[in-house]
């Protein structure tokens, strides 16, 4: 076994122990297995169903990663499986690459092709898919170098928006499961390089940065860090030169995903206790849970929800984007954001499908994303209006369809920037041509006979000079 001996020993982990709810319930521990590509025919097997498409399954996995745990394989309708919300989250289908592709790979297989051609074929795929989609490298912030009259950049940190800085640790680099639509796809192949080795460049950025005050921790997935990880990130920021540092943010799917992360891990009363001191020294601590349908909410999440809550002080904030084939009814958002609220949790943003990867099989056009958010309000109280969209997570920022409408004699989108990365244009109201078949900003025209979006031309200087800055900090590291 690989001793580090540069992890301090100020951590106990315990055994991994059973958890009992208030009300007496006894949650035993399960531990963590993962299945991979390699394993889909046995997973297939143990729920004992033949799969007639499990070569294009296996091929469409060497593309988009494919990772997935015992937890998960319970939560789906193995009798329906094709159909299931949960299968179609986390298994991968045929559809997500084309027919051509689909058949290139065949045909590599059917050549004996060397490894060498298949990694090259595969690599190609992935990178015309828009990995890192919405220009994220152009996030990543320069630091003043100590001893040089230069700047470092950072990796695995993004300053997009004003107060809030995004941290991807090295330990934070996976999930306990794949989601299929993530287009995180090329950072869990280890080919975009967003990932920070440790915290000091964090603590050093934020030192310089005043006007920071949220601090997201993502990746992957934060929860999949051990707590002495965690400590050494999160500990330094309730000292008082960090007083500016008002909110911690944890981006995670650990809820649904392997929520005995919160239970029965070894190190999960320490995390919970962690989160209960930065509550104490008087900082907001954010859970950001990625809950994309109701199916997914175990009785374990419930648990492990409830006691984020109300022994480790946090808010749980859930977010999702609407994917085709998974939730894309409005039935099932409005009884998603029920559950969540019920368990004490606060529905948050419905986001639009990325312009990234299998985009193509999981897309919702805007015009039926907007009804459906619309119809989906329509069937729950007021408490579930806190959940802002439909929303793009774009280059430019944060845009919602607020609304069709008929102006001037045209049909037309009403848009708004709730976040931009000029923090003038938030809030900004601006509208496109109505397409019932656009399915993201950029195949939107402007309305009115205007040429360009008002913020294109700034957009444009504001990419080029943080991409000439970067560079130029590349070639003096
Ligand atoms: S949990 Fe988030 S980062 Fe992880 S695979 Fe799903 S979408 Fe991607």
């Amino acid at each position: 076994m690989d001793i580090n001996f540069d992890v301090p020993f100020d951590t106990l982990f315990k055994p991994a122990q059973d958890w009992t709810t208030p009300s007496g319930i006894v949650i035993p521990h399960r531990p963590f297995k993962k299945y991979l590509r390699t394993d889909l025919a046995a997973v297939f097997q143990s729920q004992g169903i033949m799969d007639p498409l499990l070569e294009e399954r296996e091929i469409v996995a060497q593309v988009f990663p494919f990772k997935i745990n015992a937890h998960i394989i319970d939560q789906i309708d193995w009798s329906n499986y094709e159909n299931d919300p949960i299968f179609q989250l986390t298994f991968p289908q045929p559809d997500m690459l084309l027919p051509n592709e689909i058949e290139h790979m065949k045909q590599l297989k059917k050549d004996n092709a060397s490894r060498e051609l298949v990694a090259a074929y595969i690599s190609d795929l992935r990178s015309g898919k828009n990995p890192a989609p919405a220009n994220q490298s152009a996030n990543r912030p320069l630091l003043e170098d100590d001893h040089e009259d230069s700047t470092i950049p950072c990796d695995g940190l993004q300053h997009k928006y004003k107060q809030i800085v995004l941290m991807f640790h090295k330990n934070a680099q996976t999930c306990h499961a794949y989601c299929t639509y993530c287009f995180r796809f090329n950072q869990f192949t280890g080919k975009d390089k967003f990932l920070e080795p440790d915290e000091h460049r964090l603590h050093k950025y934020l030192k310089s940065h005043t006007e920071i005050t949220d601090v997201l921790m993502t990746g992957g997935d934060p929860a999949t860090m051990k707590v002495d990880v965690w400590k050494r990130t999160i500990e330094p920021l309730l000292t008082p030169e960090f007083a500016h540092i008002r909110t911690i943010r944890i981006g995670t799917k650990a809820l649904t995903y392997h929520p005995y992360r919160f239970l029965t891990d070894p190190d999960a009363d320490e995390l919970i206790s962690l989160f209960k001191r930065v509550k104490q020294a008087g900082k907001h601590i954010a859970i950001m849970a990625h809950f994309s349908h109701y199916n997914e909410i175990s009785d374990i999440t419930k648990e492990a929800a409830r006691r984020l809550i109300e022994e480790g002080g946090c808010v749980i904030r859930t977010q999702a984007p609407i994917m085709k084939h998974i939730n894309d009814k409005p039935e099932i958002w409005a009884k998603n954001w029920q559950i969540q609220i019920a368990n004490g949790m606060i529905p948050y943003y419905m986001f639009v499908a990325r312009d990234t990867g299998p985009q193509h099989y999981f897309e919702v056009p805007l015009a039926k994303t907007l009804w459906l958010y619309q119809e989906a309000r329509k069937m729950g109280s007021g408490l579930s209006h806190t959940v802002r969209g439909p929303s793009m997570s774009s280059g430019p920022g944060k845009i919602t369809i607020l609304g069709k409408e008929n102006v001037a004699g045209e049909d037309v989108f009403v848009l708004k920037f709730l976040q931009g990365r000029n923090p003038h244009w938030c809030d900004r109201v601006f509208f496109a041509k109505y397409d019932e078949k656009a399915s993201w900003i950029h195949e939107l025209v402007p309305a009115f006979g205007k040429k360009e979006f008002f913020f294109e031309e700034e957009f444009k200087c504001i990419l080029e000079s943080r991409s000439k800055h970067y560079n130029d900090a590349m070639k003096d590291s």
